[in-house]
């Protein structure tokens, strides 16, 4: 279930999305919302995942401001849900403003680390047009003109400026971090302020100052960087936040949509299942059926609409049919959001490579290019696709004949998994090894006349096509 799957919790400080609360969430909230679109197969969503819940514990004060969320978009009860709001990568970081229409798609964000997302949101609510989320401070500097009025219009009592130059984002921090004190207001005030800074005698930025209504002064000691080092670790800001509250609460005052399909494309791919997929008869005839009406098919374009309603008109054909729901066997990990759908690609393409080999296919690269264009328009990870093309672009020109096609995708796999070897997506059951391992063929490893290791092709070759042969799945699984 998606709910297992998942890779956050509500005790992450993260809103989970689904069909029931996206309209109250995402749609004329009266907070800005950051929302991330991930599929829980995929690695760099699990990699990104620890960030995210970083980056949400980092700024769960900001709360009543700026909210986050997270849908998990490969459960099949959030597939309408990311197709509404034109998923097509993960994972898919998105700001939207508060008060958004459901017409909003939001604000891609593309970085990924903590300390950039956690600016990215503060240059979005300080660009944040009308309406503005009512619980979000003002978060522009301040002058010396509005300072000086400032206790005859507010009914705060404490006010704290932060002194720092204009590239800095302490004092925008420290503003929200502490939005929630109710007597207590932030402004940041910047170096280039020569009045404030004069009159307080103010030299290091960033620095910490408690203003009150007489025009008395008092600088906070930030405990352990006074003076400030020249570049501002994260934990000033938590030193100077922390300092800030602490003084206050002592004087008692007290977070897939292509719409068309590229008919050529389509047809060469289903022309390929037809020809080399190992199915079970029932899914065979569904997958010719499919690929006649598909080859009488002469427009450039297919709408995904009028594909997908074939394949549910085809499967309604007797003796035709997909399997129903999904249950993972040879993919299945230790724990619900390890391997599945990467592994079954993978896997789903050296099975057709070998089947290709054996049944004396004619284009030595028919079921790489399939692939390519596979991983091109359809797999949802998009830094996996573009290290795929880079791949595809350094050497698939080369595959001329039918074993080399196994070989080639076989070695470009290797190649993966030496990248990413000991991420956080590895399932420590199965870890990322250069595949076979001498226990699974010792014929394939050979040592080199230099000592080295090396691969025996001419056994590697046999192996895989025994490994992935048709002969070898089972086509009546039972648990
Ligand atoms: P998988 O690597 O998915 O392998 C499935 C099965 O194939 C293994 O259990 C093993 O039996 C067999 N196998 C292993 N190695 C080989 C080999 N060399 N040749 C033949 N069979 C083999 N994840 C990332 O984090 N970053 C990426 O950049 C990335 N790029 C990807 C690109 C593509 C095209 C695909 C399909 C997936 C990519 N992934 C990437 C996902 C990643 O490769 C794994 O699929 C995923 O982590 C699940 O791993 P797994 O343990 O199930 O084994």
């Amino acid at each position: 279930p998606a709910a297992e799957a998942g890779l956050y919790t509500a005790s992450d400080q993260i809103v989970l999305l689904s069909e029931e609360n996206v309209g109250s969430v995402l749609v004329n909230n009266s907070a800005a919302v950051v929302a991330e679109f991930y599929a829980s197969w995929c690695g760099h969503c699990i990699s990104f995942s620890p960030n995210y819940k970083k980056l949400a514990m980092d700024i769960k004060e900001w709360k009543p401001a700026v909210n986050m969320a997270a849908v998990d978009c490969a459960a099949e009860e959030n597939r309408n849900l990311c197709k509404d709001y034109k998923i097509t990568g993960y994972p898919t970081v998105k700001f939207f403003h508060a008060y958004s229409t459901p017409e909003s798609s939001g604000v891609p964000y593309r970085a990924r680390d903590v300390r950039v997302l956690r600016q990215l949101i503060i240059d979005s609510l300080e660009s944040h047009g009308e309406p503005w989320p009512p619980a979000c401070p003002p978060l522009e500097p301040t002058s010396e003109a509005e300072i000086d009025n400032f206790f005859k219009t507010n009914s705060a009592q404490h006010l704290a400026l932060i002194f720092e130059d204009a590239k800095s984002y302490v004092g925008r921090e420290v503003t929200l971090d502490l939005l929630q004190f109710e007597n207590i207001t932030v402004r940041r005030v910047l170096n280039t302020e020569d009045g404030l800074v004069a009159k307080l005698g103010v030299t290091d930025f960033p620095s910490c100052y408690l203003y009150y209504p007489d025009g008395s002064f008092t600088r906070l000691r930030v405990r352990h960087f006074t003076p400030p080092p020249p570049t501002t670790p994260p934990c000033w800001r938590a030193f100077c936040s922390i300092s800030i509250g602490h003084f206050c609460s002592m004087l008692g005052d007290g977070e897939t949509t292509l719409k068309v399909l590229h008919s050529e494309r389509l047809q060469a791919h289903s022309k390929m299942y037809a020809k080399y997929f190992p199915g079970r008869p029932m899914v065979m005839n569904l997958l010719r059926s499919l690929n006649s009406w598909l080859q009488n098919q002469t427009a450039d374009h297919i709408s995904y609409e009028a594909f997908k309603e074939r394949v549910d008109n085809t499967a309604q054909v007797p003796d035709a049919a997909l399997p129903e729901g999904v249950r993972w066997v040879g993919c299945q990990g230790s724990q619900p959001h390890f391997r599945r759908y990467p592994c079954g690609v993978w896997t789903l393409f050296h099975v057709l490579t070998v089947q290709a080999n054996n049944t004396g296919g004619s284009d030595p690269q028919e079921v790489l290019k399939s692939m390519r264009n596979y991983v091109h328009n359809f797999f949802g990870c998009r830094y996996c696709a573009e290290h795929f093309e880079n791949m595809v672009k350094e050497g698939m020109e080369g595959v001329t004949t039918l074993p080399y096609a196994v070989l080639w995708l076989w070695s470009r796999h290797n190649q993966v998994n030496n990248r990413i070897a000991g991420a956080l997506s590895e399932d420590p059951l199965f870890p990322k090894i250069q595949w076979p391992s001498p226990e699974t063929c010792p014929s394939c490893h050979t040592v080199t006349h230099n000592g080295e290791h090396g691969w025996n092709y001419e056994q590697v070759l046999p192996f895989l096509g025994s490994y992935f042969s048709s002969s070898r799945i089972l086509p009546d699984y039972l648990e």
